[in-house]
């Protein structure tokens, strides 16, 4: 495997990579599409809304904000010691308030541990006009692409060259760093190795 012209930023990576089976490409990019856990909005209980939005589709829309994600911080929720109910190892609340006349962003929701806040402050989440309030509080868990769009950590495609080496591009959408959301990939495609050896023992 000969890997050739690597560029980057914070964000996105790419490169040459020759003397490779497309399967295994193709495995690298299904993984960071649908298996990498990222934290995500998963319910809001509303205080209040008296927006021009209803409650269900404001929440599909703040669900859609991709928050900063610390993998080690917390548990899967189905895996943890609360048995799926919900507590500080697998779960952080984000609040907000607001009054009109305004356009809410993302930037406004306070994660309660610091550290689990949007990876883009400036989302605008809703307008609101003079009378009109927002009060909720929200609970991200951590999930997966394969079960919801909002928890996607990022992007991976490649192209085959004339030469038969193969372009690829990997790109996070900023919930983990970049380096951490490729050892997660290539960490999460080992162990589902191990469990598939496992199986056929
Ligand atoms: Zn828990």
């Amino acid at each position: 495997m000969k890997i050739k012209n690597v560029t980057h930023d914070k964000n996105r990576i790419s490169f040459n990579i020759k003397d490779v089976d497309v399967p295994m490409l193709n495995a690298l990019r299904r993984t960071v599409v649908s298996e990498i856990p990222v934290m995500a909005i998963e319910s809001i209980t509303y205080t209040t809304n008296t927006s021009i939005m209803g409650d269900e589709l404001l929440s599909h829309r703040i669900g859609l904000v991709p928050l900063k994600t610390d993998q080690k911080m917390f548990n899967n929720i189905a895996d943890c010691t609360c048995k799926g109910k919900g507590c500080g190892k697998c779960t952080v609340k984000l609040t907000l308030k607001a009054d009109g006349p305004k356009t809410v962003y993302s930037g406004e929701l306070t994660p309660a541990d610091g550290e689990t806040s949007p990876v883009f402050d400036t989302i605008p989440l809703i307008k609101l006009t003079q009378s009109q309030h927002l009060d909720f509080e929200a609970t991200a868990q951590l999930g997966i692409g394969k079960d919801h769009a909002k928890w996607q950590a990022g992007v991976a495609a490649y192209e085959e060259k004339d030469d038969g080496s193969y372009d690829v591009f990997i790109e996070s959408y900023g919930q983990l760093p970049l380096k951490n959301l490729i050892e997660s990939a290539f960490n999460t495609f080992q162990s589902k190795i191990e469990q598939l050896k496992e199986e056929l023992k």
